[in-house]
């Protein structure tokens, strides 16, 4: 899962960019309403943690600019004033949920994982492609058949999630750089050839029926073979 978070307030981006690393969760960290919207613009994201107060332009704004480009993301904002009538605001104007500050960061995840879950494309249960399911919770590969299960690291996991979203379609190495270490990264190809030497290893590992193939100069596709 790839989140963007757009909050002025730099100790507390950076506290939430903190635990949500620490949850597997890629996160982009925007500070302020403008940057905050080009950055939501891009549709990469599967959720957006959007503060109300903001400078440049406020978090209602950028809601609003969001849903009215199409963009059905989904939203969890964030803001000191807890009022009622802020609140109703924010919901009738396409936000998915409203958490008041201060907050526990445990509440904050959990709103997210439900927010995802209720708008992701492909429900979390159809991360089974083959013999093979990917866990996000312990972000792990399991061989449905054997049991056999492997760990997977931070990248790799976001990486093969990206496949198991997109089986049989070949995803372009810029498609993958974006998902995976986002634009400001400086990840090269090559760090791609790593991470999926990577995978195929482990998929090898658990005996699992799904191959990463790559299609020269294009990109690679999650394929599964029948014997
Ligand atoms: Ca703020």
């Amino acid at each position: 899962m790839r989140v963007l978070l757009i909050e002025d307030e730099k100790a507390l981006s950076a506290a939430i960019c903190k635990v949500l690393k620490s949850e597997q969760i890629v996160v982009d960290a925007a500070f302020d309403g403008e940057e905050g919207l080009d950055d939501a613009l891009t549709g990469i994201y599967d959720a957006i943690i959007l503060d109300v107060m903001l400078p440049k332009l406020d978090g209602f704004s950028v809601l609003r600019e969001l849903r009215e480009n199409g963009s059905a993301v989904p939203i969890l904002m964030l803001t000191a004033r807890a009022e009622l009538e802020d609140r109703l605001r924010g919901l009738r104007g396409g936000a998915d949920y409203y958490l008041p500050k201060p907050f526990q960061m445990e509440e904050l995840i959990a709103c997210l994982r439900v927010i995802t879950r209720r708008k992701a494309e492909t429900p979390v249960m159809a991360l089974q492609f083959g013999d093979t399911e990917l866990s996000e919770s312990g972000a792990s590969l399991i061989n449905s058949k054997t049991g056999t299960s492997i760990k997977l690291g931070a990248k790799e996991y976001q990486l093969m999630e990206l496949f198991m979203r997109h089986p049989r379609q070949i995803l372009k190495r810029e498609q993958i750089i974006e998902h995976v270490w986002g634009f400001e990264s400086d990840a090269e190809y090559n760090s791609i050839e790593v991470y999926i030497s990577f995978l195929r290893k482990k998929l090898a590992f658990i005996e699992s029926s799904l191959k990463i193939r790559a299609t020269r100069g294009i990109g690679y596709s999650l394929e599964e073979e029948v014997c």
